[in-house]
């Protein structure tokens, strides 16, 4: 069996990639296309193999014309000035234009590899111009290049979540899993960010005014295997970072969802469409300042800061229908009293609160499609766009935590996705996906990039590292 990780590796592989996500396989697909011998070690048991990219569904891809399930045309410099904009200029433009072009040639390399795409829905035809959705999901996603991997002959071990690196002078010689040496002409890190570990994330976020760790109640929207051992280790060995380990992409969630792994399925989507309160039933942001997905991500912040780490979102009957569902039904009760009693919020405060805001709503032409003209007046935090009065049964209530999708703290490289030491690349040591992708996303979000940039920087990382084999082009 491929996946046997009690058996001692013997041979020295030219290409050891170390992760199992999207990043991993398209550097390892890369390199043995090339004809080099290729060990992955993926730290998740097989059936959790695949990290954060199991629960991804798109990904943003370049085009200049209308092409197999893309619409109209998504040109470099759209594509560009969109990543400027979310990043808010936190971004390598050589590096970032470098995975906007590779981008334009993922499909075809994609299908050879047993990935398939499916044609845009109704409803989505904004997305469908930007961003290809896979048949299936992440999860297929996965399972086509691991299938293709184990047909080329890529060795594949699960179970074997590397805990150091034996480095010469920022040479990589070899790395140590549990009581293995496995020593390799090259290596490729693809072992994503650290956002599952939780003494880091207690170590960022610290201890609140309540003295309580916020980050002991995030929930991960991922993999519990991104433990971020390969990053710290890499730090300490002196590579050259980018980013800082404060900066997370962050979202209010339904508190419901697991510890990890919730994926999108935990989204909750009618923050803008209602008011969020603490628990003490306080307002504590402007829940109409911008659209999704802007709003998304500053609303796992704004909850990680209430006490308890909890917010609950509150809407009435009218904006039902204009919001994607929740996965499980909100609490829901005939009467505003009867809501506050569901979710255990004081009452007088409760209806304090809604009754200020319903005060402060004035008319306006609501248009949740639009930044309407439906705003508060004098309230504290004020709602600016689709202030409706909630006084319409039944109620409903959503409990909302914070959910962490990726940390952007991540290792520097070039164009050849090289590590850095002291501003010297490496010559075998390459990097790809969430481990260097603040490189090129610094700050903020736009779907589908995460895997833009994974498979572009695999691919590369792949290939250079395949050069350093027995007859490769850096062979020494
Ligand atoms: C809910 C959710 C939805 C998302 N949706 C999208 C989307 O639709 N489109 C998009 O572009 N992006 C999306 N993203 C972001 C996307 O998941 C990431 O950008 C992308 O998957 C990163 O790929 P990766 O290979 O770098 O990391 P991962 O896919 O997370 O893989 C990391 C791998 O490294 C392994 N690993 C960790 N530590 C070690 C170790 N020490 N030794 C060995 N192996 C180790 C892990 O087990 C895992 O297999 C989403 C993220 C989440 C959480």
């Amino acid at each position: 069996m491929p996946e046997a990780s009690d058996e001692k590796i013997t041979l020295i592989p030219d290409v050891l990639i170390i992760g199992g996500g999207n990043a991993a396989l398209c550097a390892a697909l890369a390199a043995r296309e090339t004809g080099a011998s290729v060990l992955l070690l993926e730290a998740s048991p097989r059936a959790w193999r695949g990290g954060n990219t199991q629960h991804t569904r798109n990904l943003r891809c370049m085009h200049d014309a209308p092409q197999d399930v893309l619409i109209g045309s998504y040109p470099e410099e759209a594509y560009w000035q969109d990543l400027l904009g979310v990043t808010e200029g936190h971004t390598d433009e050589r590096l970032a234009r470098l995975v906007i072009r590779a981008s334009s040639t993922f499909r075809p390399w994609m299908h050879k590899h047993g990935v398939r795409f499916q044609p845009p829905l109704s409803g989505a035809l904004q997305v469908a111009k930007t961003n290809a959705f896979f048949l299936g999901g992440g999860k297929a996603l996965i399972n086509a290049y691991y299938r293709s991997a184990e047909a080329m002959g890529i060795q594949i071990r699960y179970d074997m979540p590397v805990d150091a690196l034996e480095l010469k002078d920022g040479h990589f010689v070899a790395a140590l899993c549990g009581g293995q040496r496995i020593a390799a002409r090259a290596c490729v890190l693809a072992a994503g960010g650290f956002e599952s570990n939780r003494q880091w994330l207690r170590e960022v976020y610290g201890q609140d005014a309540h003295g309580e760790w916020p980050a002991d109640n995030f929930l991960i929207r991922g993999t519990r295997f991104n433990q971020g051992v390969l990053l710290k280790f890499m730090i300490n060995a002196g590579a050259d970072t980018v980013g800082n380990a404060s900066q997370s992409h962050c979202v209010a969630i339904d508190a419901r969802a697991p510890r990890y792994d919730g994926g999108i399925a935990s989204r909750i989507d009618c923050i803008s469409l209602g008011v969020v309160l603490n628990r003490k039933a306080e307002r504590f942001g402007d829940e109409g300042e911008d659209f999704w997905p802007k709003r998304y991500a500053l609303w796992g912040r704004l909850v990680a800061q209430q006490p308890g780490q909890l917010g609950y979102a509150v809407i009435d009957a009218k904006p039902l229908g204009k919001f994607i569902p929740s996965m499980f039904p909100g609490t829901q009760a005939a009467s505003l009293a009867g809501l506050a009693h569901a979710l255990d919020l004081p009452e007088a405060s409760f209806l304090h609160t809604l009754n200020a805001y319903n005060a402060a709503c004035r008319p306006g032409t609501f248009d949740h499609t639009t930044l309407d003209d439906c705003h508060t007046e004098g309230l504290l935090p004020p709602k600016t766009h689709w202030a409706l009065p909630i006084d319409t049964p039944p109620f409903f209530g959503y409990t909302l935590r914070p959910g962490i999708t990726f940390t952007y703290l991540g290792l520097k490289v070039d164009p050849t996705a090289a590590v850095h030491f002291g501003g010297q690349p490496s010559d075998n040591l390459f990097a790809a996906g969430e481990m260097m992708a603040g490189n090129i996303l610094g700050l903020g979000y736009a779907a589908g990039i995460g895997l833009s940039i994974g498979t572009a920087f695999g691919r590369i990382a792949g290939t250079q590292a395949a050069r350093q084999r027995p007859g490769g082009d850096h062979a020494h």
